[in-house]
């Protein structure tokens, strides 16, 4: 886990935080890059030298399912970007996710969330934490008077997402988390598809942020990992039950998201310019149904977005008229797009929710988040917007003929 003075850098604009956040450690050789750091364990010369480390009255590392020097830097990256306390990586967004749930609810305590969080995390709230006698209150996205009085009938922790996946719901941070705080409970945020960039859940309210890394973070869809970041004394319990259970990030992973973090506020700049593009674009066009993008002044809470986002990131979707059967022909006619289930990468990646966010959901489920089946998630890659509308539109036109009306 990383501990950070969070009045240190408060003057340094987040591009250079992406830049040189975590990058001052000492190097070997005087490397100016992070070193991978693939070392299980970690030696001394003295008893008293491994003992000072290992009771915390000296700065090192003793197993690298505890800490590692990689991993600490990928943590002092993601803390400096949320502007947290703390921070403390993962192997994967579900284990920062599941982490956080398991350490901080107990037998008898109530968490209140939101229908359309991840489909992985969705999970957790119906099948895992119930068997521990946990009770989940789900409410309707973007009823937040339901979700206030959920709320109100005592929870230990409310847990958000926004925007959400696929379909880009808005949900007030500021607003339900001084709620939350008004009933004693924690609020814990997955900013996942936002991004630091984008939205900094801490300063809006939140208690903990938590990172799927895989998707915008490390941005290239080649290292799986996650981040929860935020109140220390928070952190720190999370961060124990990780080391206990072992979901710890990849010395490697940590790598290439540090490197692919470097990067961050210029792909998000450039994807979220071409995402709002795109949405207009997608709007005006006839094979078109509906476009799901929160920088769209139709967005049913656009205005909360606005308030609450300084860019609507790289993620929308869209509903095509004629159903699954046009979503099939649809996604292979796309020549700058990976059919794939990841987001967040340079690389344009589309799909349908029941290969992607949703895969672990029953069409049942899908249907109750108000997930229609004529639907596309489009993550905007870092390719040219002008080559991308070009892409979707040679695709659209060609579904014009064959095209029904019904949605
Ligand atoms: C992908 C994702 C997760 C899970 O992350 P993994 O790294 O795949 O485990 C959690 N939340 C959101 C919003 C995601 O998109």
């Amino acid at each position: 886990m990383n501990g950070r003075n969070p009045k240190a850098d408060d003057a340094v604009g987040l591009g250079t935080r992406a830049v040189w956040s975590g990058e001052r450690g000492e190097r070997w050789a005087g490397a100016t890059q992070v070193s991978v750091a693939l070392s299980v364990s970690f030696g001394y010369a003295t008893v008293e030298e491994w003992l000072d480390v290992a009771q915390g009255r000296r700065r090192g590392h003793i197993y690298s399912r505890n800490t590692n020097p990689t991993v600490a830097a990928f943590e002092e990256k993601v803390g400096d970007l949320e502007d947290a306390e703390a921070a403390t990586g993962f192997s994967s967004g579900m284990a920062a996710v599941s982490n956080t749930l398991f350490t901080l609810l107990s037998p008898g305590d109530r968490v209140v969330s939101i229908k359309d969080t991840y489909g992985g995390t969705n999970k957790l709230f119906v099948e895992f934490l119930p068997r521990f006698q946990i009770e989940v209150s789900l409410c309707d996205t973007t009823d937040h008077v339901a979700i206030e009085a959920a709320v109100a009938r005592g929870c230990k922790l409310l847990y958000l997402e926004s925007p959400t996946n696929p379909t880009v719901k808005i949900v007030d941070i500021a607003r339900l988390s001084a709620v939350a705080h008004a009933h004693g409970s924690l609020v814990v945020v997955d900013n996942t598809l936002a991004t630091p960039v984008n939205q900094q859940p801490l300063k809006l309210g939140a208690d903990l942020v938590v990172h799927s890394a895989t998707k915008f973070l490390g941005g290239h869809a080649d290292a799986l990992g996650g981040a929860v970041c935020g109140r220390k004394d928070l952190v720190s319990r999370i961060y124990h039950f990780r080391e206990i259970n072992g979901a710890c990030l990849e010395p490697m992973s940590a790598y290439l998201l540090l490197r692919g973090m470097k990067t961050l506020h210029l792909r998000v700049r450039q994807q979220n310019e071409s995402a709002l593009r795109i949405a207009q674009f997608l709007e005006s066009h006839p094979a078109v149904a509906k476009v799901f993008y929160p920088g769209l002044a139709t967005h049913e809470n656009h205005d909360v977005a606005c308030r609450q986002m300084t860019g609507f990131g790289g993620v929308l979707s869209f509903a095509l008229h004629g159903g699954f059967e046009a979503v099939k022909r649809f996604l292979p006619r796309l020549c700058y797009a990976n059919l794939a289930a990841n987001l967040g990468a340079v690389e344009t990646v589309a799909g349908p929710p029941a290969t992607t966010s949703h895969v672990e959901s029953t069409p049942e489920e899908r249907a109750a988040s108000g997930i229609p089946d004529a639907l596309i998630r489009h993550s905007t890659g870092i390719e040219d917007t002008a080559d991308l509308i070009a892409d979707l539109r040679q695709a659209l036109d060609s579904l014009e003929g064959g095209a029904t009306s019904e949605t």
